[in-house]
């Protein structure tokens, strides 16, 4: 059995713990691994590394940094179908899937390359006789990114690519789900150059994010998961003076139109809802059905999942794998049983599918005539099911939407430019798509949501990233003139 341990000071780092657990294949329920879990002494060596790191990162060149970060990105390039492989072995998303989130945080590394253009200050001249004001970006020192299970690659590039290239040094506490690809990406840093130090990786739970929420040294925390511990971590961060921005989850509508194009809104709907199982924080949950379109709509969506094919990752034609574990498969599935007691119409049920027989498997749902109270629509489900609500008219589905009390993504699904640029201006959330229905903004771009959905006020990566992991300073000097000083600089007296 593997022993996964930490990653400090650019190395792999055994801990003393003596706390482990298990790392499980999804797809196969076996134990692949056993991982260490970091205390309190394997995280304060991880934060002192990247202390010590620090004033030589900071004073490394821009030019300098941003060679670096060119190679790590063509090193993960070039080794995306082996961090493909770690993600669908721990996580169980299929290769598509996998090398998709690849793609997408490879983006913000590639943005960080350009961090000099990021970074460049402002600058005034004369605002008084003889002098100028400008602007600069410096780093904060030591930051922490905390990360989810379902995106164990490109979240973490969410948050180093930004703070290393801004000067940064980081420790990462990674899902103690599926830590593989974190630590994988960590030997490639090191083999790109990144000096030891610079990106440390400490696995565990909540015994070391705890740690990290108190430790003097850190400055920021970058956190991304699920919405009581995202409120919980802001709360206690910015308790403890740093600097917090936590991202939390989601219930992402899909608005369709009476004259959207129905085939059209069917294949949106089925890839945002069950890409990953689920398991996004920009899946589509629910589908508003605006007037007649709803029984088109929904009998097209059935239609589709009825030809969805659900496997393992190492089964070329399977287009959707398992859910992380088995608890969670189970309270998905729950939330069927649910439904149907609280009196919506379950048209598709995944738990009838045939399924392989082992892993933590469940097939795709499809739920109608859902009502905001049911708990199907409360809750994140944060799985392959997908509940359809019915309204009358535009106003009643913005209204649905705005009162949710997320507001992460949603989308709108019409042919009529007027009515779309209406809902962009109308609704309440971070990330908004027309006819594009998993609106995950590019790396120049910032990704984040409203209310329930983010604490803090940046968004993540792209512009408000590197805002994030910098601190304005602005600089007033006076110098006199040459010409007019008392020593004699060989200047002609001209004025
Ligand atoms: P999670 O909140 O359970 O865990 C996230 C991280 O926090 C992990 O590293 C975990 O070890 C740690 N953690 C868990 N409980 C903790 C606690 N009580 N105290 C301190 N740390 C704790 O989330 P998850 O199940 O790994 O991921 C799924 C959730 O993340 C979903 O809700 C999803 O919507 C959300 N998510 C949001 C975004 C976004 O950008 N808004 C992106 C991806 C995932």
């Amino acid at each position: 059995m593997t022993l996964i341990h930490h990653w400090i000071a650019g190395r792999s780092h055994a801990g003393q713990s003596g706390r482990r657990g298990p790392v499980y294949n999804p797809a196969t329920a076996e134990q692949i691994a056993e991982l260490e879990y970091a205390d309190e002494a394997t995280v304060d060596a991880a934060v002192a590394c990247a202390r010590q790191a620090f004033p030589a990162w900071r004073a490394t060149s821009l030019s300098r940094r941003v060679e670096i970060l060119f190679r790590i990105r063509e090193l993960i390039s070039s080794h995306r179908q082996e961090l493909a492989a770690i993600i669908t072995r721990e996580n169980g998303k299929v290769p598509s899937d996998a090398l998709g989130e690849i793609a997408r945080g490879l983006e913000n590394v590639e943005v960080a390359c350009g961090i000099p253009q990021i970074l460049k200050g402002q600058f005034s001249e004369q605002v008084a006789t003889g002098v100028d004001v400008y602007s600069i970006r410096q780093p904060l020192g030591v930051v922490a990114g905390i990360t989810p299970f379902n995106f164990p690659a490109m979240v973490p590039m969410w948050i180093f690519a930004n703070a290393i290239a801004a000067g940064n040094t980081v420790v990462l506490k990674p899902s103690e789900k599926d830590p593989g690809a974190a630590m994988y990406i960590a030997e490639l840093l090191a083999e790109a150059g990144l000096p030891a130090g610079v990106f440390n990786v400490i696995n565990g739970d909540r015994a070391a994010v705890d740690r990290l929420l108190v430790h003097p040294a850190i400055e920021a925390v970058s956190f991304v998961g699920s919405t009581p511990v995202a409120r919980s971590i802001y709360e206690r961060g910015t308790a403890a003076g740093k600097r917090v921005q936590a991202l939390g989850g989601a219930k992402n509508h899909m608005v369709v139109l009476p004259d959207a194009e129905i085939d059209g809104a069917a294949d949106a709907a089925i890839s945002a809802a069950f890409g990953s199982a689920g398991e996004r924080c920009m899946a589509v949950s629910v589908v508003v059905a605006v007037g007649v379109v709803a029984d088109a709509l929904v009998a097209a969506m059935a239609e589709r999942m009825a030809r969805l094919r659900v496997g393992p990752g190492t089964d070329p034609r399977a287009q959707m794998g398992p859910l992380i574990t088995p608890q969670h498969r189970d309270k998905v599935a729950g939330y069927l049983s649910g439904a149907e007691r609280e009196g919506a119409k379950i048209v598709v049920d995944g738990r009838r599918t045939q399924l392989p027989g082992r892993g933590f498997f469940l097939g795709v749902s499809l739920l109608d005539h859902v009502t905001p109270d049911m708990s199907s629509y409360r809750d994140e489900i944060f799985g392959p099911v997908l509940g359809v609500v019915r309204v009358g008219s535009y106003d009643d589905a913005l209204d649905l939407v705005n009162r949710n009390p997320y507001g992460n993504g949603t989308a709108i699904f019409t042919r009529d430019g007027g009515a779309a640029r209406r809902f962009q201006y109308d609704v309440l959330a971070g990330m908004v798509g027309i006819n594009v229905p998993i609106p995950v903004p590019v790396a120049y771009y910032s990704f984040g949501g409203w209310k329930a959905s983010l604490f803090g006020d940046q968004h993540i990566y792209g512009p408000e990233g590197a805002l994030f992991f910098t601190h304005g300073k602005v600089v007033t000097s006076r110098w006199p003139d040459p010409a007019t000083s008392r020593i004699d600089l060989g200047f002609p007296q001209t004025r």
